[in-house]
């Protein structure tokens, strides 16, 4: 057995906490952290730093927790994975082997869950600028489910499907004006937002896509907003508004074939309460249970976001005027949610004496030339030595997705573990990847490099 963890200083958990509550996590006296049954230093050794590390029994186990809830609940329900938290082709495919359909909002993101074997049956398409290009390549690809998000979309929809001969299957996007009660930058269901159409506008235009060629309206889509942690009501609000507008809509005659609940569903970053997908499923049985439909739910962050780390190494350890700082190789252009969101990151030491010693307070930070690059202010770490690895928790959502080669820094490299197994899903983006597709004009002269 390993010696017992130092506890954290101040409100933080300390580092057997963080593992505790991961259970693809563990510490070996040995071998240090180890995700499933890797040792994360041996991804480092073969992959490199910065690097994303996904497992891919987390994966599974979380979209299975998931599913058993809404089972549990007597919910005929479909899961329809957020592609936008982790387009990730392993990663997709890990999850539509377990039985995930997709949720996309892009041609890339419907690209992606198509090239990773997600059937166009089990694929919805949201989001409130979908392309004329994107919508035709929808009604080709005869996607389950077109999301609309306003009555110009929904014309526009017609038309196309119509002049291509096909029939569009849509859902109608509501905003129910509720506050999710989570970070401004991801409330979604406000009326001030851009998402969704005014729930009071909303029977008048399934009306009208009835009416209209080349639709099928199939019902009504709600998503509220992401890493909702404020407990059940905000979802109770919305489907409370759906459950009226669908029964609105039935007694108009109009037909509703399923509730398409959205997903936001938060995790514990650091160790807020956070409600788990039993309680979803009770908001979503106790609203919508009695209509009788089949739901489809849209999770991103609640599946892959604790599946994943990113796993860096210490460039330096720098003293400040006030305290000390540990720059490491990963930056914001990595992991933007820290600048993006003030997210707090559970940061652990992956070799097994640095996990066991003494602590003191350190900033935690990137190379980038922003002070907003910056993963904590005041952390309990040890002592950490130039190579030393760290590896931030929770970065399997919006993690990778959101990486930018900001300060021309490459995209980091992807590695999935299951099991005792590991591979790298996705090469370290090289400098002439960095470059390619960049030319001079020819008044310049002389090919660059030249
Ligand atoms: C972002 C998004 C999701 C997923 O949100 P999570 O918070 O990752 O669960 C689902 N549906 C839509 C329409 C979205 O925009």
């Amino acid at each position: 057995m390993a010696a017992p963890l130092p506890a954290a200083s101040g409100d933080d958990p300390c580092f057997a906490e963080l593992i505790a509550r991961r259970p693809h996590l563990s510490r070996h006296a040995l071998d240090g952290l180890v995700m499933e049954e890797v040792p994360l230093a041996r991804i480092a050794e073969a992959a490199g730093t910065p690097t994303w590390v996904y497992s891919a029994g987390a994966l599974r186990r979380r979209l299975g927790l998931l599913r058993r809830a809404l089972a549990e609940a007597n919910l005929a329900a479909t899961v329809h994975f957020a592609v936008k938290a982790n387009p990730n082709l392993a990663v997709l495919r890990v999850l539509a082997d377990a039985g995930a359909g997709a949720d996309v909002v892009s041609e890339g993101e419907l690209r992606a869950a198509r090239a990773a074997g997600i059937p166009p049956s089990a694929i919805v398409f949201s989001g409130v600028g979908k392309t004329e290009r994107e919508i035709r390549l929808a009604l080709a690809e005869d996607i389950l489910q077109i999301n609309a998000e306003s009555a110009e979309e929904v014309e526009e929809i017609s038309a196309l499907a119509a002049a291509l001969g096909r029939t569009a299957r849509v859902a109608l996007r509501v905003n129910p004006d509720v506050d999710a009660r989570t970070h401004a930058k991801i409330t979604t269901g406000r009326s001030e937002n851009k998402f969704g159409v005014a729930i009071s506008d909303a029977a008048a235009l399934y009306a009208r896509m009835a009416a209209l060629p080349g639709i099928e309206p199939v019902g009504i889509a709600v998503h509220i907003g992401s890493q909702i942690t404020a407990g059940m009501a905000p979802y109770r609000a919305a489907y409370a508004r759906v459950a009226a507008l669908v029964r609105e809509l039935r007694a108009a005659g109009l037909p509703v074939a399923r509730v398409d609940c959205g997903g936001g569903l938060g995790i514990p970053y650091r160790d807020e309460p956070a409600p788990l997908p039993e309680a979803l499923a009770g908001a979503i049985r106790g609203a919508l249970g009695d209509l009788g439909l089949p739901v489809m739910l849209e999770p991103g962050r609640w599946i892959a976001g604790p599946a994943g780390v990113l796993l860096a190494s210490v460039v330096r350890e720098k003293r400040g005027a006030t305290h000390r700082f540990v720059v490491v190789d990963a930056g914001m252009n990595d992991l933007v949610r820290p600048a993006m969101y003030e997210a707090w990151h559970g940061i652990l030491p992956v070799a097994p004496e640095a996990l066991v010693a003494p602590l003191s307070p350190a900033g935690v930070v990137g190379p980038v030339c922003e002070s907003g690059d910056t993963f904590a202010r005041a952390r309990a770490l040890p002592a950490l030595r130039p190579g030393a690895l760290v590896a931030f928790l929770d970065a399997g959502a919006y993690g990778a997705a959101m990486s930018s080669t900001y300060n021309a820094r490459p995209l980091a490299a992807e590695v999935l573990v299951d099991g005792a197994r590991f591979a790298v899903v996705r090469d370290r983006q090289g400098y002439d990847a960095l470059l390619a597709g960049q030319r001079l004009p020819p008044w310049l002269g002389r090919e660059p490099g030249s």
